[in-house]
């Protein structure tokens, strides 16, 4: 690793938004894949086919936090399940999110709960913090808008499924949880969960990080 190529710079945006005059140190890398793949999923047309997202501006710079092109996402499934609050996700995001829901999350509900999804309840989106909010570490992806972290699911017959109580509650809601932390690893390359550790015990978080020197290895715990 050169060390022209590694920035370590405090976590300007969140003291912008929250009106500190300091923030958190961490450790950013100049990756140039990042811009390669946003620029890439801009340029497939791939979010014109929904409504849900919004354009926003720029969110902080391209070398550090942030994203050049990011997006609000306030449903998926065509409109059908609703992010909650809105996710601030980066393009390549996007479409892995609604095909995880429609091709797994709201399957898996259908064949446990004999309900839809009709809300996927968000703990976080973009956020430019060190990983596991531990001054120093390495600039989480949240900092690229390029993580998601999921605590629940509402279903159409009003019940609730939360990481939190689920992962260790009824047997129906272990079992349907477990479906759909197992299969967002076919979606994301990072997905962590309850077993990982006690930060992840009351959400799923995926991300889109590259992993390993070829960039392909997957992390799903
Ligand atoms: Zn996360």
């Amino acid at each position: 690793m050169r060390l022209s190529r590694v920035l370590v710079l405090p976590a300007l945006i969140p003291a912008l938004i929250s009106g500190c005059s300091s923030g958190p140190n961490f450790v950013a890398k100049l990756e140039p894949w990042r811009a390669k793949e946003e620029n890439s999923c801009l340029e497939s047309g791939v979010l014109a086919r929904t409504t849900f997202v919004a354009s926003r501006s720029a969110l902080g710079g391209p070398s550090v936090c942030g994203t050049e092109r990011p997006f609000e996402l306030s449903a998926v499934y065509g409109g059908r399940v609703q992010i909650k609050p809105t996710a601030l996700l980066r393009c390549p995001m996007i479409p892995q999110v609604d095909r995880w829901v429609s091709e797994s999350v709201i399957p898996a509900a259908r064949r446990y709960f004999g309900s839809d999804v009709i809300e996927i309840s968000i703990a976080g989106s973009y956020s430019c913090r060190p990983m596991n909010h531990v001054s120093g570490a390495k600039l989480s992806e949240h900092g690229y808008a390029n993580a998601l972290d999921v605590s629940g699911f509402t279903l159409a017959d009003g019940r609730k499924v939360s990481v939190k109580r689920g992962w260790n509650g009824s047997e129906v809601e272990q079992a349907y949880l477990r479906v759909v932390h197992r299969s967002a690893c076919q979606y994301f390359t990072t997905v962590l969960g309850p077993n990982h550790d006690r930060a992840h015990n009351d959400h799923f978080h995926v991300d889109l990080a590259r992993h390993g020197s070829d960039g392909l290895k997957r992390i799903c715990k």
